[in-house]
């Protein structure tokens, strides 16, 4: 299959970037959005862009260099045990707070996909290179690709849904899936705000990068400060162990948190809330809620949903530098204090 197979868009599409359908992730909430965003609509009698992802339309053979750089990181993460040292795992634990928490959670996902907060652009290039480091992709594949979920979820065209398979929603999506081969082009039509930004396409183009030069960096100070064996315990541990940690944790919100767990909110999709998965993602796990409020920064809604990305969120606005906190309300009692009744969004 080829790659221009995978995206079913037409060259019109591509020059009509400024009619992108803004997919329900960017609205307020999915239930009443959603229906509408995932039927393909028209404009001037071209069907706009729908970008298909599933598997039915993305499975392939195994693609060969993903596979590759995944068996790789796997051994390296196993070769890692032996190389245990109290001072490598807080490098580890250091490095992924950084690259899941602040680049994933707090990064591709609240700020450049859903747009719950708002920051000064070196912020949110921060993040962004931080979300690189989790060896995720760029952020213009990662957003696209989360919108598309967000439109289609747990339907035909949703990447990772495992409604086609628990294996191909967590890992053969992939290794096996055309989806990530997508050109940034045709992704750009679901990230038509990124793709308008420079930095934004430089480093969707260059991803791997800072996480290159990271390695490099931790290979030649670990080996002037400590030697060759402190330098390579450190690079196991802060590379190929905590990447391959960080993947599993990420792609566990797309299989386990479709499958296992509780549903707070009736949405249209199989989403749940589950805490070993918010656990281990700093509070990604409480997908249901999520699903039901896209747009809000926090995602643990009751006090004891904990959602450390959404403390950093929290932290970054009362230094001034996150504004425009839109938050779900979710209120035990009924109306709350305010009067109002039900979950609600609210704006911090
Ligand atoms: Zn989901
Ligand atoms: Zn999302």
């Amino acid at each position: 299959m080829s790659e221009t197979n995978t995206i079913q868009i037409t060259e019109q599409d591509l020059s009509q970037t400024k009619h992108a359908p803004i997919p329900a992730a960017m609205h307020s909430t999915t239930n009443t959005n959603s229906a509408a965003a995932s039927k393909p609509s028209t404009s001037n009698g071209v069907a706009r862009a729908e970008v298909r992802m599933g598997r039915a339309d993305n499975e392939s053979g195994i693609i060969w260099v993903t596979s590759i750089f995944m068996v790789i990181f796997h051994v390296g993460a196993i070769a890692a045990l032996f190389f245990f040292s109290w001072w490598n795992l807080l490098f580890a634990f250091v490095l992924y707070v950084l690259a899941i928490n602040c680049g994933i959670g707090m990064g591709y996902h609240r700020l450049l996909v859903h747009r719950g907060y708002t920051v000064p652009k070196w912020i949110e290039y921060f993040l962004s290179v931080c979300g690189t480091l989790s060896l995720e992709g760029g952020p213009i594949a990662w957003v696209a690709t989360h919108r598309v979920h967000h439109q289609h979820s747990d339907k035909g065209g949703d990447p990772h849904t495992p409604q086609e398979g628990t294996w191909w929603a967590h890992m053969g999506w992939i290794v096996t899936g055309q989806a990530l081969n997508a050109q940034t082009s045709a992704l750009a039509h679901y990230a038509p705000d990124l793709a308008k930004d420079r930095f934004h396409v430089w480093l969707s183009k260059y991803h791997w990068v800072p996480l290159t030069a990271l390695a490099v960096a931790i290979l030649a100070i670990g080996t002037l400060v400590g030697g060759v064996k402190v330098a390579v315990g450190l690079m196991l541990w802060g590379i190929f162990l905590r990447v391959t940690l960080g993947l599993h944790a990420t792609w566990l919100v797309n299989s386990a948190t479709h499958i296992h767990g509780t549903r707070r909110f009736e949405t249209r999709d199989e989403s749940r809330n589950s805490w070993w998965v918010a656990l281990v993602t700093g509070g990604e796990g409480w997908h249901n809620n999520h699903h039901a409020y896209p747009v809000s920064a926090r995602h643990g809604l009751a006090w004891y949903e904990f959602d450390p990305n959404y403390y950093g969120i929290w932290i970054l606005q009362k230094l001034g530098l996150a504004k425009q906190v839109k938050v779900a309300k979710f209120t035990s009692r009924d109306p709350d204090e305010t009067g109002q009744r039900g979950t609600h969004m609210t704006t911090l």
